[in-house]
C-alpha cells in the first residue's frame, strides 16, 4: 500500500476491516476482474465472500444484526473494493441505499422484517427512482400507485435502470400517489416491492425483462422493470405514510453520492497505481518513461487528483455521520471525483500507450467504468445545480 488515500483518525476496528478487504480484493477480485466483466459474468464467488465477510450488513446497526459501522467505513470500504472491480461496489451499492432508507425512514416492523435478513445478504435490495423519460427531474415520475377500496395500492408504470434489479429480492420503488398536496414533491410515495430475483414475471404484476446490456459495468445485472396492476399493501409504505417518497429517495442519493465518489477514487486509485508500475517498467529513448519529465508530471497530477477525490469523499461522509446534512459536501464529493477519476484513468491510458487498448490490459476496463461515474447518482451539472443553489442562499446579499 503507498501513501495515497489514507485516513487519519481511524478506529481500530475501521483499520482492521480496511485491512480484510483490501485483501480480499487483492486474492479474490483483482486476478479475476477484466475476465469476469469480458464475460459479462456475474461474480457469485465474490458475492459469497462478500456476504461471509458481513458486508451486507456493514451499516446495518447491532440490534438488527449488522455491524454498525458509520457511512465513512462504508465509503473507505467502497474505494477498495472499485479499486479491484467496479461492478462488485454495484452488487453491494442499492442493497445499502436501501437499508439505509430503511434505517432512517422505515416504521418499526418494516426494520424488524428486513434489516436482520438484508445484513446477512438474504433480502438483497434494488433502488428504483429513475424511469425511461425520467432521471434527473425525479419530479416527472409518472409511475402511479392507486389506492383501492380496501386501502391496498394498485402500481403500474416502467422503471428503468434498476442496478441488481435482478439480482434483488426488495426494490424501493419511487411512485407517484395522489394525496392532493399542492406540490409534486409532496405527492410522490415509496414502495418496498418484495419480487424473486430472477428475470421473467418475478411477483405477480412485477415482471424484470432482462438484463441491459452497457458499455462497462459489467457482471452486474442493470434491468427495466415493468409494473402492471401490481397489488401491495398499505404497510408496504416506506414509513407507513405516503406523500413522503421524493424526501426519502433525496436522502438516500445523499449517501448514494458519497459511495459514488468513493467508486470513483477507488477506480482512480487503481488507474494510478498501474499507471506509475508501468512507467518504471517501460523505456523509450534508452530510458524508463517515467524519467521523462512529461510522464513525471502526468504521475504528479494523477496521484494529487487521487488525494483531492479521497479527501473530499472523507470530509462528505465525516459530515453526514456527524448527523449534518451533507448535500453540497456530497455534491461536491461526487462531481470533483467522478471527474478525476475520469481524468486520471485517461492519463494512466496515455501512459500505456497502445497496450492500454488492448483488452489484456486493466485500464481498457477502467475507462469504462470511468464513464459511469459521470453519470451515477446524478451527473455533475445536476451536482453543480445542488452546489450552486445551496452556495447562493449561504452568501445571499443582506
Ligand atoms: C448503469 C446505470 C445504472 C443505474 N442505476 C440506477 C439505479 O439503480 N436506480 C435508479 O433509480 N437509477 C439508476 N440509474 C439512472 C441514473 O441515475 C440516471 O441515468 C442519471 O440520473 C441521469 O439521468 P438521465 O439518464 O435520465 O439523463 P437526463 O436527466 O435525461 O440528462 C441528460 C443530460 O442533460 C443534463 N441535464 C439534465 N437536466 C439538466 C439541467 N437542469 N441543467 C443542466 N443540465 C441538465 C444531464 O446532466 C445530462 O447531461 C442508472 C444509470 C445507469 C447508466
Amino acid at each position: 500500500m503507498g501513501r495515497l488515500v489514507t485516513t487519519d483518525g481511524l478506529t481500530d476496528v475501521q483499520e482492521e476491516i480496511l485491512k480484510t478487504v483490501r485483501e480480499f480484493v487483492d486474492k479474490e477480485i483483482i486476478p479475476v476482474a477484466t475476465e469476469l466483466e469480458h464475460k459479462d459474468e456475474y461474480p457469485q464467488a465474490i458475492v459469497d465472500g462478500l456476504k461471509e465477510l458481513g458486508l451486507f450488513g456493514l451499516t446495518i446497526p447491532e440490534e438488527y444484526g449488522g455491524l454498525g459501522e458509520s457511512l465513512l467505513t462504508y465509503a473507505l470500504v467502497v474505494e477498495e473494493i472499485a479499486r479491484g472491480w467496479m461492478s462488485v461496489s454495484g452488487v453491494i451499492n442499492t442493497h445499502f441505499i436501501v437499508a439505509y432508507m430503511l434505517m432512517q425512514h422505515g416504521t418499526e416492523e418494516q426494520k424488524q422484517k428486513y434489516l436482520p435478513r438484508m445484513a446477512t445478504g438474504e433480502v438483497r435490495g434494488a433502488f428504483s427512482m429513475s424511469e425511461p423519460s425520467l432521471g434527473s427531474d425525479v419530479s416527472a415520475v409518472s409511475t402511479k400507485a392507486t389506492k383501492q377500496d380496501d386501502g391496498s395500492y394498485s402500481i403500474t408504470g416502467q422503471k428503468m435502470w434498476l442496478t441488481n434489479g435482478g439480482s434483488s429480492n426488495l426494490v424501493a420503488v419511487l411512485t407517484k400517489t395522489d394525496e392532493g398536496a399542492d406540490s409534486v414533491y409532496r405527492n410522490m410515495t415509496t414502495f418496498l416491492v418484495e419480487k424473486e430475483p430472477g428475470f421473467g414475471e418475478t411477483a405477480p404484476g412485477v415482471t424484470i425483462p432482462g438484463k441491459i446490456d452497457k458499455m462497462g459495468y459489467k457482471g452486474i445485472d442493470t434491468t427495466e422493470m415493468i409494473l402492471d396492476k401490481h397489488q401491495i399493501s398499505a404497510d408496504q409504505i416506506l414509513g407507513g405514510v405516503p406523500g413522503k417518497g421524493f424526501y426519502q429517495m433525496m436522502d438516500g442519493v445523499e449517501v448514494g453520492r458519497v459511495n459514488v465518489g468513493a467508486r470513483a477514487v477507488g477506480i482512480a486509485n487503481r488507474a494510478f497505481e498501474l499507471a506509475i508500475a508501468y512507467a518504471q517498467q517501460r523505456e523509450t529513448f534508452g530510458k524508463p518513461i517515467a524519467q521523462h519529465q512529461a510522464i513525471l508530471f502526468r504521475l504528479a497530477e494523477m496521484g494529487t487528483k487521487v488525494e483531492t477525490a479521497h479527501a473530499m469523499v472523507v470530509r462528505a461522509a465525516r459530515k453526514k455521520d456527524a448527523g449534518e446534512r451533507n448535500d453540497v459536501e456530497a455534491g461536491m464529493a461526487k462531481m470533483v471525483a467522478s471527474e478525476y477519476c475520469n481524468e486520471v484513468v485517461e492519463a494512466s491510458f496515455r501512459i500505456h500507450g497502445g497496450y492500454g487498448y488492448s483488452k489484456e490490459y486493466e485500464i481498457e476496463r477502467l475507462y469504462r467504468e470511468a464513464a459511469f461515474m459521470l453519470i451515477g447518482e446524478g451527473t455533475s451539472d445536476i451536482q453543480k445545480m445542488i452546489i450552486g443553489r445551496s452556495l447562493l442562499k449561504d452568501y445571499k446579499l443582506r
